[in-house]
């Protein structure tokens, strides 16, 4: 008897494992702030920076799209597509909106706000913590103008918490009251994403089940056809990203 395995070639053997072609790279942002870099507490991004990332992807042919664009992409992985750099930023500062919107716009970029809800409207002490100002959210208005000028907003859930760490009612009740808000706000809320990037198995069935398409982690790397779509890879770009580690986080070795 000759083993199967050395029975010489299997006429029919499985196709081979399916080589993605599409390779997207997801950047989170938090504020954008016209300030000295020197002066940013961390997580935040100067305008200055900002737009010098911006005008560098223009000029490499980088189109800047949202994650609501980088879904149907990724479905579709069509190989002939334009190079293209999801952006995203998280807790809705009113800086994202003042700052980096219009800097967006110039370039034909759009881009995910990923809002949290409780916080709309107010001046939290998140960055007070953490040694910087205060930073106020942007106001509903201001998010309505932002989404009819096509930029995307989903959910970074209602009050910011360790969703892995919460009893089940809240989880749920933090998926599911945010989408319903941004939804009859802006008219869609289709992708969320995870406060601290703090995520379990729980979490992601949770977010799966209030109706999210899609949920963006803080793991780094990038995103294939293969991806789970509520484990998105992201990369966060803040104060310390040089311009070179800028590039890297993009893809662009060269
Ligand atoms: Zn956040």
């Amino acid at each position: 008897m000759v083993s199967p395995r050395r029975a010489g070639r299997d006429p029919n053997p499985d196709p081979p494992a399916r080589v993605a072609s599409l390779k997207l790279p997801i950047l989170g942002y938090h504020a954008v702030l016209p300030l000295a870099t020197s002066e940013q507490v961390r997580g935040t991004v100067a305008v200055h920076d900002f737009r010098l990332q911006i005008e560098w992807l223009v000029r490499r042919g980088y189109l800047g799209i949202s994650v609501s664009e980088a879904a149907a992409r990724l479905r579709r992985d069509d190989p002939q597509q334009d190079r293209a750099v999801v952006l995203t930023f998280d807790d809705g500062y009113r800086s994202v909106i003042e700052h980096a919107l219009p800097v967006l716009e110039e370039s034909g970029f759009t881009a995910t706000l990923y809002i949290v809800t409780a916080a709309m409207d107010r001046t939290t002490d998140w960055y007070v913590k953490k040694g910087g100002r205060a930073f106020p959210h942007a106001s509903w208005n201001e998010l309505e103008n932002a989404a009819k000028r096509g930029f995307d907003i989903g959910s970074h859930s209602v009050d910011h918490l360790r969703l892995s760490k919460v009893a089940d009612e809240v989880l749920t009740d933090q998926l599911q009251r945010s989408r319903a808000e941004i939804a009859q706000r802006v008219g869609a809320c289709d992708h969320f994403a995870y406060p601290f990037g703090d995520v379990s198995e729980k979490v992601i069935q949770a977010t799966k089940a209030a109706g999210y398409q899609t949920a963006v982690t803080t793991l780094k790397g990038f995103n294939t056809p293969d991806t789970a779509p509520f484990e998105l890879r992201r990369q966060m770009v803040s104060r310390t990203t040089s311009l070179r580690r800028f590039r890297r986080k993009v893809g662009h070795w060269w």
